[in-house]
């Protein structure tokens, strides 16, 4: 069936490219508009100019249990380029390291006590703890809310030695804030969630990573299915307010003064660039006070090339009580199977960077390569070839104690405006799959609503 309708997308970050794709697929007439001069938002790859290498803005690590993005990376055709790998690796200073595996024993020993130091008493308590801490995810205490992941792992009696070798680490990998600020409900609402999907899929869920750079892996593919279906995209498009008469969307103004005529909207943009663009819809002020309580975490990633190996023992290296400072070691060689032309490249990241975001950024690489030193008995003498940081201020928008049940539905009041974007409602916490997930529940909704009159007329007079 022929549907007149113009379909505006706005937003050319994970959730707006998956929007597009998504109602392109089902023959829609899209257009796209971003604000950059590029496509991928916040995962892109980045050029390192004297290197001519290409690097990502940060590293982006890829849960099993993302159905969403897996769906989108499926459209767009690169569903190869993720890997999952059979064990992390756990770092102490001085070199110590635990393997983390993710089937079997190795499995159940991270899940009980990987600390190389914790007693037979430890992992009991461990265990104990961890099998309560599961079941609160579940049947969530009504106090959950209020309370920060530190607190909430104090009182289930998690002994230090698996809070340093597991849960205070994985809790700052889900939801980018340390763990005496984050919000031990969205903590537990994505624990829940892999729980709820393991149990599905008989076995857990696990993390990956890309084999190949960030604009491969989302943009380029897109950007063939938006050729094959005729989308158009428009860049440095910058929309101001999206226009809502008798209740329906009719346009987006931009900032130029142009109006891109609209039929319906998909709004996604992060919860920080979103003021403005709802004052037509009657709700905006609650969605403006969300959208600003829940402000932003900064991150900060460096991308370092080293002359020399760091003697890694995996792709993905934790380094424990290295918070702060860095808290994953990738190590790109392992990863993309790249040469060592340019040196060994390896990606460090720091999360709740909040610290680290107002360094300069020769201070953020001799303070990260003083912490690889101590770790790293190979990094002794290495010398740096070349540094490239990232400070990304918003990285992802915070999820701290008061912000649980902020997020707003992709629903609006007004059936042909739909929000996306990671920071709207969905089951995970500010993620990629959060991204893909609301864009599949925004694109729903649009895809549900009535055919207008004209294509339904069509219809019943040929008979179809
Ligand atoms: C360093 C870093 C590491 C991360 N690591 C991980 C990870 O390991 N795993 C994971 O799952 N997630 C990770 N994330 C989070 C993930 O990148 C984000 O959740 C996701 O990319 C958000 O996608 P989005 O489409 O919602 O928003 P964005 O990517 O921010 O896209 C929004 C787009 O809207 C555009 N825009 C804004 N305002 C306007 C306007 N007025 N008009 C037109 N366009 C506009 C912006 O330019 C942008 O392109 C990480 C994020 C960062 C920054």
């Amino acid at each position: 069936m022929n549907d007149p309708r113009r379909y505006v997308v706005i937003g050319g970050g994970l959730a707006g490219l998956a929007a597009a794709v998504w109602l392109a697929e089902a023959g829609k007439q899209v257009t796209l508009l971003e604000r950059r001069g590029r496509l991928g938002g916040r995962t892109h790859a980045l050029e390192v100019a004297p290197l001519r290498d290409i690097a990502d803005n940060g590293q982006h690590v890829i849960a099993s249990g993302y159905e969403h993005l897996f769906r989108y990376l499926t459209s767009v055709g690169t569903r190869q380029y993720v890997s999952f790998p059979q064990r992390g690796v756990l770092r102490w200073p001085g070199g110590r390291t635990v393997t983390m595996g993710t089937k079997g024993f190795p499995a159940v020993r991270a899940l009980f006590g990987a600390h190389p130091d914790a007693t037979p008493a430890d992992r009991v308590r461990a265990a104990n703890a961890t099998v309560r801490l599961g079941w609160q995810c579940l049947r969530q205490p009504a106090d959950l809310a209020d309370l920060t992941t530190d607190q909430w792992l104090r009182r289930l009696g998690m002994p230090e030695t698996a809070r340093e070798a597991l849960w205070d680490w994985l809790a700052l990998g889900i939801a980018a804030e340390p763990v005496r600020q984050e919000s031990a409900k969205v903590f537990a609402d994505v624990l829940a969630t892999g729980i709820r999907l393991g149990v599905k899929r008989l076995r857990p869920v696990t993390i990956g990573y890309p084999t190949t750079d960030l604009d491969t892996l989302f943009v380029s593919g897109a950007q063939r299915v938006f050729d094959r279906h005729g989308v158009t995209v428009k860049h440095r498009a910058v929309a101001r307010r999206i226009r809502i008469e008798n209740g329906a969307v009719t346009g987006v103004e931009l900032a130029d003064g142009a109006v891109q005529p609209a039929d319906a909207v998909v709004c996604a943009v992060p919860n920080s660039y979103i003021g403005g663009l709802l004052d037509d819809l009657p709700e905006h002020d609650e969605i403006y006070s969300a959208a600003d309580k829940l402000g932003y975490t900064p991150i900060v990633s460096t991308n370092l090339y080293l002359d020399r190996p760091l003697g890694t023992q995996a792709a993905m290296e934790a380094l424990i009580g290295g918070a702060g400072v860095i808290d994953e070691v990738f190590d790109r060689q392992r990863m993309h199977g790249r040469g060592t032309l340019n040196g060994w490249l390896y990606c460090l990241t720091t999360s709740g960077a909040y610290e680290q975001i107002h360094k300069p950024h020769h201070a953020v690489v001799d303070e990260q390569m003083a912490l690889l030193r101590r770790y790293y008995p190979d990094a002794a003498d290495a010398k740096v070839l070349h540094a490239q940081v990232v400070p990304m201020p918003r990285a992802t928008f915070s999820q701290v104690v008061g912000t649980d049940g902020l997020r707003p539905s992709q629903r609006t009041s007004v059936p042909t405006l739909v929000l996306a974007g990671d920071w709207t409602r969905t089951d995970w916490s500010a993620t990629m799959e959060s991204a893909a997930q609301s864009a599949a529940r925004a694109v729903d909704l649009l895809l549900a609503l009535p055919a207008p009159i004209s294509a339904v007329e069509r219809v019943t007079s040929s008979g179809d």
